[in-house]
């Protein structure tokens, strides 16, 4: 059943069929009139059961095609919101390169044989810090540069000329960490064991990293650097950052819970800073991607065409992707790494398939919007998700709690459909986005 959304456009009202994400922008002074007329709704009748099945695909039936591949528990800095736990970091273990070749090799013959003939799984390192453990990951990457696509993501502290030079000349996707455009309030949540920011180092790898195709930066939106969001992606514009994540924080760790903003003002401040982008692309022709936000203007315009897994139920945490920790121990996300309840068995010791399927797997991969109470009669459920299981279940204790930042999703939908009504989309969105995409309706 169509349901009426007030989206806060001067000129357009929104009608949407939830569960199959289904929806249509209507003027004003024409919804009476288009709301008479049969045809769009009877020519929707038609073909419902279709966009319900590609919807239920995309929730339910995606394979496992990624890894999130800690090879340290290790990490040169102590960010003030980090999902592991710091005992962890300060003190924990690293993989060998020879037990790194040994859980590549199990990836390499689970991908064969469960992708299709021709796709790569994906690897990208992640931490904890992975550059501490260069040396293995590099010769890791070497040899198995023909069987996976590799990622990594740093905090860009050990990203010197030599490591920039490795990863680019891989063709890895890079993403590295900054939260503010000034030293003063990046340093606040960033640094180091002994209480120093680490804002000049990073400043440095972004000039390294500069022309290079493949990079973004991830900022996580704090009380602390949410009003420096609009010279947060002037920055980022001008040191010409392809693609930027502005992540609201995760409260999964009790002490990141003071860093938590206002759904109501991070939102302000974080849609200043979408409109700011819109105006830097028409003053220079050149985007900067806010990703995170991308990905809510496809799941509107071509829900599977999504690049991004934490706003759709279940999210893509034990399904799509998981983690895998230094000791081989597995997790849906890397969110859950300092939560042992969520260890799903141990690479080295059990079938990945099994671990795929274990209980607290389950309990992920299972969490479906429509169980979540107050989201399930939520019109935009199927565009939010109700994010993160992780951070859910350490806030309330329950996976049936609506995400921590419900406001701010909210706000986030009802601007893309407002972008979409004024025909802007596309200066939001990657080029090319819909290359080898067939429209359905
Ligand atoms: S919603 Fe949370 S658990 Fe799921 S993929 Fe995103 S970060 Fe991971
Ligand atoms: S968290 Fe909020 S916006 Fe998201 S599905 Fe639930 S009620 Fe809707």
């Amino acid at each position: 059943m169509f349901q009426y959304l007030d989206i806060g456009h001067s000129k357009y009202n929104c009608f949407i069929e939830p569960d199959t994400a289904f929806w249509a922008l209507v003027q004003q002074d024409q919804i009476e009139k288009t709301l008479s007329q049969r045809g769009i709704f009877q020519s929707f009748a038609k073909k419902s059961w279709k966009f319900k099945k590609e919807m239920d695909a995309l929730r339910f039936t995606q394979k496992l095609s990624a890894v999130y591949f800690n090879p340290t528990e290790k990490c040169n800095l102590n960010c003030s919101y980090c999902y592991l736990p710091e005992k962890m970091r300060k003190n924990g273990d690293s993989m060998s390169e020879e037990r790194i070749l040994e859980a590549l090799e199990i990836l390499k013959k689970y991908f064969k044989q469960t992708l299709p003939k021709g796709m790569l799984g994906e690897i990208v390192f992640h931490g904890a810090e992975p550059m501490l453990n260069q040396k293995a990951v590099f010769a890791a990457i070497e040899k198995y540069k023909n069987d996976f696509r590799f990622g990594i993501q740093t905090n860009a502290t050990l990203l010197d000329k030599r490591a920039v030079e490795f990863l680019t000349n891989h063709h890895m996707s890079i993403g590295i960490s900054l939260d503010a455009p000034m030293e003063g309030i990046a340093d606040l949540t960033r640094k180091n064991w002994s209480g120093q920011g680490v804002y000049k180092k990073i400043v440095d790898a972004m000039e390294r990293l500069r022309g290079y195709p493949n990079w973004s930066v991830i900022s996580t939106i704090t009380s602390k650097n949410m009003r420096y969001l609009v010279e947060l992606v002037e920055f980022f514009h001008s040191h010409e950052v392809p693609n930027c994540l502005l992540n609201v924080l995760r409260c999964t760790m009790s002490y990141s819970w003071k860093l938590k903003p206002g759904d109501h003002i991070a939102s302000k401040y974080f849609l200043a800073a979408l409109d700011r982008t819109y105006e830097l692309y028409k003053e220079t022709g050149r985007k900067l991607i806010v990703a995170n936000f991308a990905n809510i203007l496809l799941a509107i315009i071509a829900p599977t065409a999504r690049r991004l897994m934490c706003d759709i139920s279940p999210c893509g945490g034990g399904r799509c992707f998981f983690a895998l920790a230094p000791n081989g121990d597995s997790f849906p996300c890397s969110e859950f790494i300092g939560l042992p309840m969520f260890k799903g068995g141990n690479i080295f010791k059990d079938k990945l398939s099994n671990i795929l399927i274990s209980q607290p797997f389950n309990l992920v991969t299972k969490r479906k919007v429509e169980d979540v109470e107050s989201c399930q009669s939520c019109v935009i459920r199927n565009f939010c998700g109700s994010p993160c299981p992780a951070e859910v279940y350490e806030m309330s204790g329950s996976m049936r709690k609506k995400g921590a930042f419900c406001e701010f999703y909210k706000e986030q939908v009802h601007y893309a459909f407002r972008v979409i009504a004024d025909g802007k989309e596309k200066s939001y969105l990657w080029d090319h986005w819909d290359k080898g995409l067939k429209k359905s309706y």
